[in-house]
């Protein structure tokens, strides 16, 4: 495991370099650029759970709003021992830009809680997040921040905070106030492919502009979780082949290629990709620098750093995860014309149809899959195409030209708005 607290990258200095080096290509005021570097509100909550042995443990929790110029604070919520404060401050201005260059109606947060959750049971899980919600509850809502799945979270807690929420908050169902729920309680249909399936479209875009035979190409993802298993999924419907894979527990490699199908089966069955039929197991270092056509981290921060990016051989990083890569890699990615797609653009997927979902509950109103993919598709492919003609016009690459659109479009609407008093 190397995401920030071991790697001592701080993702929030990353997010903050970002926003430096475009602030100064677009020549963002001064005021407007201190504004934006950091969150509106940061919330820290303690979240005291009876467990299973009858000890009290105390959990902490946050939820990080970084701008809602465009609408209301929408975000993940993420359990894993190493999340920090800084963390979740970063992931929410990603997800300010990611929801801009996207073009939908949100701004950008995110949560987070300290905690193991393959160490813990059901009921303790269920426990923590719902005195979680109860602690955020005053801070979200249907208009005023959206939460929604990410690194270990899923249907099961978007359920329990749906429902403590509407418990609390006047005891009458309200789907709207999040996203990627199950589709008993007003999920959408192609919510849990989302996120995959608008890296596809990336790519299958990206392939275009650099002339790349997707029959040819060759995937290496790791991170075989939610994002990462769909997104390698349905480029290999381009015709491209998965040839490495990993999870937390390991990595493998079959250059003859690996069915995806029958991987996810395997991870099913196994809970983990570790052992598949015909491969044989290699080191993270190896699977990042395993020669392929398309890399794609999905699984936490910092993975392609100064360290081993000059080993990376690859053409196209398309990042399913939220900041894989370091911005001193992305100079040395864009100088040895490896294209970046970047988090903000390539994995948008999934705020899109949580967009798509957030609507749907808002009207009480269901919308079929090909309906939902279509609408996915033009959008994804229009926000592509924008950073692409702006990456061209500004001789820059892919994140800055993304980050170009998006800050312009959140920086409009703050001077339109104007500040109020
Ligand atoms: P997930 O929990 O479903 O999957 C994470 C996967 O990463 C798991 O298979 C886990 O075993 C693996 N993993 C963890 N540490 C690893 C390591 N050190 N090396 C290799 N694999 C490791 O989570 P997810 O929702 O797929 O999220 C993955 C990334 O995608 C995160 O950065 C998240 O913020 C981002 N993301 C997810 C969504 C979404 O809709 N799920 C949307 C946008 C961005």
């Amino acid at each position: 495991m190397s995401n920030s607290a071991i790697s001592g990258i701080n993702p929030f200095e990353v997010a903050l370099t970002q926003l430096d080096e475009v602030s100064s290509i677009i020549g963002l005021d001064k005021g407007l650029h201190q504004f934006l570097a950091q969150p509106k509100r940061v919330l820290t909550v303690s979240i005291p759970v009876k467990m299973d042995d009858g000890t009290i443990k105390v959990f902490t929790g946050f939820r990080s709003q970084h701008n809602d110029a465009l609408g209301p604070f929408k975000g993940g919520i993420r359990y894993h021992p190493q999340v920090t404060i800084e963390e979740v401050k970063a992931l929410s201005m990603w997800m300010t830009w990611k929801c801009a260059i996207a073009n939908i109606p949100f701004g950008g947060g995110k949560g987070g809680i300290i905690c193991d959750p393959k160490s813990m049971s059901e009921g303790e899980l269920e426990k923590m997040t719902r005195r979680y919600a109860y602690g955020i509850s005053d801070i979200i809502g249907p208009y005023r921040d959206i939460p929604a799945p990410d690194v270990y979270t899923g249907g099961r807690e978007m359920a329990w905070i749906m429902d403590t929420y509407s418990v609390i908050k006047g005891n009458y169902i309200q789907p709207e106030v999040i996203t990627g729920k199950p589709l008993q309680i007003g999920g959408s249909l192609g919510r849990n492919e989302a996120t995959g399936r608008g890296l596809a479209i990336t790519v299958r875009e990206a392939a275009k502009k650099l002339n790349i035979d997707m029959k040819s190409a060759t995937i290496v993802v790791q991170g075989f979780g939610n994002a990462g298993q769909f997104a390698a999924q349905l480029v290999e419907e381009q015709g491209a082949k998965v040839i490495a894979a990993s999870d937390s527990k390991g990595c493998i490699i079959n250059k003859n290629g690996i069915d995806t199908a029958s991987l996810r089966k395997h991870k099913e069955k196994t809970g983990s990709v570790t052992n598949f039929q015909g491969t044989q197991s290699i080191s993270n270092k190896e699977l990042l620098e395993t020669e392929c056509t398309i890399l794609i981290p999905a699984a936490l921060e910092n993975q392609i750093t100064k360290d081993n990016v000059g080993n990376i051989k690859t053409k196209i990083v398309a990042e399913a995860a939220n900041g894989p890569t370091t911005p001193d890699a992305d100079k040395v990615l864009y100088n040895n014309n490896i294209m970046v797609i970047p988090d903000i653009l390539a994995n948008g997927g999934g705020v899109t149809v949580s967009y798509f979902e957030w609507l749907q509950n808002l009207r009480r109103e269901y919308w079929t899959e090909a309906e939902v993919n279509d609408r996915l598709d033009t959008n994804i492919t229009k926000a592509f195409l924008g950073a692409y003609d702006t990456h061209l016009k500004h001789n820059t690459d892919m994140r800055k030209a993304s980050m170009i659109v998006a800050l312009n479009r959140v920086v409009d609407a703050i001077k339109i708005r104007g500040l109020w008093p």
